[in-house]
């Protein structure tokens, strides 16, 4: 399997045409090698424009959510983000990329171990993984600049509005149990601004401030 060849491809194929547009976002998709955030027997779908079982009932998202997502947070380079539901760890590779300091939060510790495993092997040393309910969101390190969840929820959990910093945004997917609306929330002095962005399926957020 040539991988850096599907990697290019999923860009001009899956990221370009849809209108992913920042060059920092589609130079990380270029660099990080997703086939290693799938299961042995997957690999050679990694780059599929979809979601994919990665155990546990959870998913690997599907590249273009990754990126939408991504580009909604605006990162210039010097921010510390939340990611709540490291998964597979791939949206959290991404991320370390993309700014200074990653804390990624995930409630299935057999998950968040083999995650952290792929991402130390890849090299990464500003990524801190979390093993606990992120509908609380991490206040050990707040505020954050950005906020990034991917699992859908029925609403904004309180406490990750409260742990944004002023101009910080949070992406969330908000809806039902089966399909949410990508949300970008940003805290702009006294307001926050509540922007809808395109329609997504995602895995159901569970814990205190998400789906019981
Ligand atoms: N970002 C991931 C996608 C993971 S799917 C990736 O790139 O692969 C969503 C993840 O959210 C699942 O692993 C699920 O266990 C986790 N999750 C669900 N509710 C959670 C909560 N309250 N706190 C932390 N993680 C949660």
């Amino acid at each position: 399997m040539d991988y850096k060849k599907l990697r290019q491809e999923m860009a001009n194929t899956q990221l370009i045409p849809r209108g992913i547009k920042n060059q920092r976002v589609l130079e990380a998709f270029s660099k990080i090698p997703r086939e290693r955030f799938v299961p042995a027997n997957l690999q050679s779908a990694a780059y599929d424009d979809c979601a994919l079982p990665i155990g546990k009932n959870q998913t690997i998202s599907q590249p273009y959510m990754v990126a939408i997502m991504t580009e909604l947070l605006d990162l210039q380079g010097n921010e510390t983000i939340l990611e709540v539901g490291t998964g597979s760890g791939y949206q959290a590779a991404i991320l370390a990329e993309l700014c200074k300091k990653v804390y990624s939060i995930e409630r299935i510790e057999t998950l968040a171990k083999p995650a952290e495993k792929v991402i130390k092997e890849l090299g990464y040393n500003n990524i801190e993984f979390v093993v606990g309910d992120g509908t609380n969101g991490y206040p050990q390190s707040a505020p954050y600049a950005g906020i990034i969840v991917t699992a859908g929820c029925p609403e904004i959990p309180q406490p990750l509005i409260d742990q944004l910093k002023d101009q910080g945004r949070l992406v969330i997917p908000v809806g039902s149990r089966y399909q949410q609306i990508l949300t970008l929330v940003k805290k702009e002095g006294p307001e926050i601004n509540i922007e809808e962005s395109v329609g997504c399926v995602f895995v159901p957020l569970l814990g205190k401030f998400g789906w019981k």
